[in-house]
Formats: C-alpha cells, sequence, structure tokens
C-alpha cells in the first residue's frame, strides 16, 4: 500500500502532497512515494524554508514552531528553555540549530507512518488512524491556544503522521498575499499539480538564485484577482482537457497568533472552462480588454500593472456571483464590440449556458438591423437601439426598423412570430431577469461588430478611438 493518493479531500494535506510529489519531479505521482524520497524533501527544503534564510512568511503559517518561535533561537546552553531537544547540547552550536529541529520533528513523522488502510480517523485523509495530536503550531487554523476557532474547543487535531509530514511541506504550493495565504484546492489533481508547478518553479529560481523570500508571491492582495491570476497560470499547462469539469476553491487564510482567519472562494466549472478556453484558444489579447474594463479605475492615472491589479474588478467579481458579464463586452462610448462573437458566443454557451440555435438567431437579426442601418445611412435607429429603457422601448424601435425594412424593399421579414417568442425574448420564469436588455445588448454587439468601421466613416463615432483614459460604459449603472 501507498503512503499517498491522490486527492485525499483535505486542502493543507493535499497541498503538501502536491508539493512534494512536484518537488521530486514532474511525473511522479502520491503513489509512488517512498520514505526516502519523504526524507529526501525534508532535507532539500528545510534549509530554505526557515525565517534565517529569507523565508519569512512562515510566520503566518506556522507561528511557534520550531522554525519561527524565538524561544527556539535564544539558547544559552546553560538555560536552555528546550534542553532536551537542544541541539547545543550535543554539538557545537551557538544557539539552537532550527533546521536540525525542524528535520528531527519530520524525522519523527516519518518513523510514525503507517500503511494506508482502508478508513480512519485521521483528519486528513481519513484512510489511517491518527496517531499525531496536532495544534495550529502545526496545522493552520486548528485549535490551540484560541481554542474557540475550533469545533469541541479542543487544542487541535488529530492526523496521521503521514498527512502530518506532508501538512509540514505545504508552503511550497501556498501563494503569499499581502500577510494571507491562497491555498488552491480542486476536484481535478492535474488542475492542482499544474498550480504547484507554478509555485514549485518559482521557489527553485530563489534556491538557485541563493535568494529565498518565502511563498511563491506575485503580489496580488486581492484575493478574487489572485483567483483568477491562478486560473490564467494553470491553463498554460496543456495537459487539462478542455472538457474536464474542473472547479476550484481558493482558501484565503492566515494563522497569525493575532487574529487567524479564513475566506473561500469558489469557481464554478463553467467559468474555469470558459477560462481555459479563453486562454488556450489565442482569445488573450480581447479578453484582457474585457477585464480591464471591469477596473473601477483611472486610466489616466495608471502608470503599469502595479497601479490597478488589486483593485476590484467587476468582471471577475460577476462571474464568482454568476451575474452576466455581457455589458463588458461592449464598448458603448466608442460603439466598438471587446472581442468578437465568437468569444462572446464561447461566454454565452459555457457560462450562461445558452442555446446555440438562439445565439445564431440573435446574431442573424443584428446583421439584417445592421444592414438596415447602413443602408439607411444615418444611426438614428442605433441611438434609439442603445438609449432604450423598457422593453416596449426596445420592442417599438424593432418596429420601426420593420418599417424601414419595408420601405427599403427588404425581401423577408426581419424575424417571425415564432423566432420572437422562442429566441429573441423568450418567457422567463424569474421576475427579476429582464431577457430584453440581454438581447438587446446582443443585437448591439453585433451591429457594433458589423458597423463598427462604417460609423467611423461616417463621423458618427466621433471619439479618439486610442484614448482609453475616458470614463468607461454605463453597462452596470443600467443594470
Ligand atoms: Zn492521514
Amino acid at each position: 500500500m501507498p503512503i499517498y493518493e491522490k486527492l485525499m479531500g483535505n486542502p493543507f494535506v493535499d497541498a503538501g502532497v502536491c508539493g512534494i510529489c512536484e518537488w521530486l519531479g514532474r511525473n511522479v505521482q502520491p503513489e509512488q512515494i517512498t520514505t526516502d524520497d519523504l526524507e529526501r524533501v525534508v532535507n532539500n527544503v528545510a534549509v530554505m524554508m526557515q525565517t534565517d534564510a529569507g523565508w519569512n512568511n512562515l510566520y503566518g503559517i506556522f507561528p511557534n514552531g520550531v522554525l519561527t518561535n524565538p524561544s527556539f533561537n535564544k539558547c544559552k546552553t546553560v538555560k536552555c528553555k528546550i534542553p532536551n531537544r537542544c541541539m547545543a547540547l550535543n554539538a557545537s552550536y551557538s544557539k539552537c540549530n532550527r533546521v536540525e529541529l525542524f528535520k528531527n520533528e519530520c524525522k519523527g513523522y516519518m518513523d510514525k507512518i503507517s500503511e494506508l488502510q482502508q478508513a480512519g480517523d485521521c483528519m486528513g485523509c481519513g484512510r489511517r488512524n491518527a496517531n499525531t495530536w496536532l495544534s495550529r503550531t502545526n496545522v493552520p487554523l486548528t485549535g490551540g491556544k484560541n481554542s474557540n476557532y475550533f469545533p469541541v474547543f479542543s487544542e487541535g487535531a488529530g492526523y496521521c503522521a503521514a498527512c502530518a509530514l506532508a501538512i509540514q511541506m505545504s508552503p511550497l504550493v501556498y501563494m503569499g498575499t499581502a500577510g494571507k495565504y491562497l491555498t488552491l484546492h480542486s476536484n481535478s489533481w492535474k488542475a492542482m499539480r499544474s498550480w504547484t508547478r507554478v509555485c514549485v518553479e518559482d521557489i527553485r529560481r530563489q534556491q538557485l538564485q541563493k535568494d529565498i523570500t518565502g511563498c511563491f508571491n506575485p503580489d496580488y492582495k486581492n484575493p478574487r484577482n489572485g483567483m483568477f491570476y491562478m486560473a490564467r497560470k494553470m491553463t498554460q499547462y496543456q495537459e487539462m482537457r478542455t472538457d474536464e469539469n474542473i472547479s476550484i476553491q481558493v482558501y484565503c487564510w492566515t494563522n497569525y497568533n493575532q487574529g487567524p482567519e479564513l475566506e473561500i472562494f469558489y469557481m464554478p466549472a463553467t467559468v474555469f472552462k470558459f477560462l481555459r478556453n479563453v486562454y488556450q484558444s489565442g482569445f488573450n489579447t480581447a479578453w484582457q480588454e474585457i477585464v480591464r474594463s471591469g477596473y473601477l479605475v483611472n486610466w489616466a492615472k495608471v502608470k503599469s500593472e502595479e497601479d490597478y491589479k488589486n483593485r476590484t474588478n467587476r468582471v471577475y467579481e460577476n462571474l464568482l456571483q454568476d451575474i452576466s458579464i455581457l455589458g463588458f463586452f461592449l464598448n458603448r462610448r466608442h460603439r466598438k464590440p471587446r472581442g468578437n462573437w465568437e468569444l462572446l458566443s464561447l461566454y454565452l454557451k459555457e457560462v450562461r449556458t445558452m442555446e446555440p440555435t438562439q445565439l445564431e438567431k440573435i446574431k442573424q437579426v443584428g446583421d439584417l438591423i445592421a444592414k438596415c442601418i447602413e443602408k439607411s445611412g444615418r444611426d438614428r435607429r442605433l441611438k434609439q437601439l442603445e438609449g432604450a429603457k423598457s422593453y416596449s422601448e426596445c420592442r417599438n424601435i424593432l418596429r420601426y426598423v420593420i418599417r424601414d425594412r419595408i420601405e427599403q424593399g427588404a425581401p423577408e421579414p426581419l424575424f417571425s412570430i415564432d423566432d420572437y417568442m422562442e429566441y429573441l425574448f423568450p418567457a422567463s420564469d424569474n421576475l427579476n431577469l429582464t431577457p430584453w436588455r440581454e438581447t438587446r445588448d446582443l443585437l448591439l454587439f453585433r451591429i457594433y461588430e458589423q458597423l463598427h468601421n462604417w460609423l467611423q466613416e461616417q463621423g458618427y463615432v466621433d471619439y479618439d478611438e486610442d484614448n482609453t483614459t475616458d470614463p468607461d460604459d454605463t453597462s452596470q449603472e443600467e443594470d
């Protein structure tokens, strides 16, 4: 029986197991890990993973641990606070050797590792019986002196030695964020591995350059934006098939002595799948434009990404809260689409589960309206459609377009009554939804896509296109 398996369910343990595997090699799987491997990883990592070496954010992960508690550093040999474990007693150290203490602690766990069973009461794997009682000194957010943080007021929790050891290696896989940590968990082992690769590569780089700074930290103080950064980095590896249903959870936490915290963010499989398609199908640039329009920021004052990357992003917020981001695909000020119909369809199909037939019908009607507007030589109908404030107003404008088309001698009707009922303005059970607005915005998107150049030539877009410093569209206020 192996020591570890994929996805045992506890985010800290799974993070640790992922980190151990990745440290051992790109293709190493949990089932292959032996105690010799574990010893190798511990010997490698322990030297780096200490505050003396520069891993300063360890204080928020394992406070009071051998690597962080100052009392382990103040040994004067004669009055040592930890005489039983003090290395100074049997070696020529002038103070406690924390690295050795940490290795000893890990060795203690290794000696107690038993075979994986069918079931057990370990909080990490549920596959072995707990033989180690750990507080938050060794497992984040697990009781300790603040026992009210943990159920039944217990001062810790029971883990098996294998899980206890995995957790000690988990900082390899945490993303630092403004004094807190982001820990990724997923229903997909491959997804977790691809994120682990990003973190471990950074730590190996630190090791090579002899400049240890600690957990991978791309400086995202806003955890939601950090989560989308994670998703983007994960999708750069192709091994995840785009038809897999991968959802991700991100735990944002600190384990500081003063006020441990925990916040959980969930990205549904539909959103993750959409993002994977975006990044793997060459929609990068268009998507970045849409994301940028979601920042509430004065672009005139922006000098670099640092100036906005931690601000609230409405595109991200909406995606996490299942609110439509359709409005962000429209650059109303410049009468221009952000992205193309293909990208918009991808979003609507994957995330909003819109039927392809409905999309196709709206596209056709959009094309016909665009032609009619172009033929009329004026942007009057477009202006009216943009300004429609109610369903009846929107319906009226479509009636005007139908009339215009008859006058222009169009051979076929704008749409049939069935199309109207089924696809353009289908009945909705949810009275809070305003499907007419969604349909109107889709029509506008298509018209902008077809007519943007013409509108510019005709002087109906009198804004400087390159001037992105204007406050952007007002789509949100309308909602
Ligand atoms: Zn366990």
